[in-house]
């Protein structure tokens, strides 16, 4: 069985990419997030034996090396990592706390930077492995009000690019999928008035949290072995 880690399992992006990982029985599931939802719960309940979870806290970067350590003690390698926990932080840069600044660049970049180095290392050594980032639209588009999510999602494209050339010599692929606006619990608080906006720049209409996670399934899957370094987009045509 290949171990496929999923960050922030609980609820939107991350719960549709579990569904789909957990029916699939080449897979272990291991979520990582602060709760354990009823609905990833209910995945567990259906395969105990293939879908975990462990608590994490991806502003807790120190505790990332024990963590995979552990898991791979107990599980053997790992063969896929998908970096999708990540907090929104909208706000206008001039306003925003300095701690909220911190979290954002901490949960959203430097926490999958971190994993990916610890989980890498047995890739590395099984000379296979698969790391997909869950990006953003908003990293090459821009938002008003979201510089400091954007610049989080710029940063995991640039190191994507570079780690898939660092890596791909031993067999592991590094790539991005960049959803367009998906309604979950990151977008609920979102205006009307922007809400049409969005809708309007999509000609296909705004996409699911399913066909994202359909996108990270190809990463994730034999047909994506040739494929690294790149950035998949599943916005509805937003961005064409
Ligand atoms: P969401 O509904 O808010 O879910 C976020 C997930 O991340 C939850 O499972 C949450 O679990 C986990 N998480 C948040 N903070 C965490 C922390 N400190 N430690 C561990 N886990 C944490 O968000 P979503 O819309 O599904 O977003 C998923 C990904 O898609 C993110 O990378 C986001 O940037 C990206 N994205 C979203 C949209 C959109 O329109 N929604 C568009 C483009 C890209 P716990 O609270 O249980 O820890």
């Amino acid at each position: 069985m290949q171990n496929v880690i999923v960050t922030g399992n609980s609820r939107g992006l991350g719960l549709a990419i579990s569904r789909r990982v957990a029916a699939d029985p080449r897979f272990r599931l291991i979520g990582l997030s602060r709760s354990l939802s009823p609905d990833y719960q209910a995945l567990i309940d259906a395969a105990p034996e293939r879908v975990l979870h462990l608590p994490f806290d991806a502003a807790d970067t120190a505790a990332i090396p024990g963590l995979v350590k552990g898991l791979t003690e107990t599980h053997g390698p790992v063969w896929g990592l998908v970096n999708n926990a990540a907090i929104g932080m909208d706000g206008v840069l001039a306003t925003m706390h300095a701690t909220d600044i911190q979290k954002a660049l901490k949960v959203n970049l430097e926490s999958p930077i971190v994993l990916a180095k610890y989980v890498s290392r047995s890739m590395l050594s099984a000379r296979q492995g698969r790391i997909v980032n869950i990006s953003s639209i908003i990293a090459s588009t821009g938002f008003h009000a979201l510089s400091v999510y954007a610049a989080t999602k710029a940063g995991l494209e640039g190191f994507t690019r570079s780690l898939s050339r660092e890596l791909g010599k031993r067999g592991i692929t590094v790539n991005a999928v960049a959803p367009g606006y998906m309604e979950t619990g990151m977008t609920a608080g979102i205006d009307e008035h922007n809400l049409a906006m969005i809708r309007r720049r999509a000609p296909l209409g705004l996409p699911t949290p399913e066909q994202a996670a359909g996108a990270v399934m190809y990463l994730l899957g034999e047909d994506a072995a040739r494929t690294t370094g790149h950035v998949i987009t599943v916005d509805g045509g937003s961005t064409a």
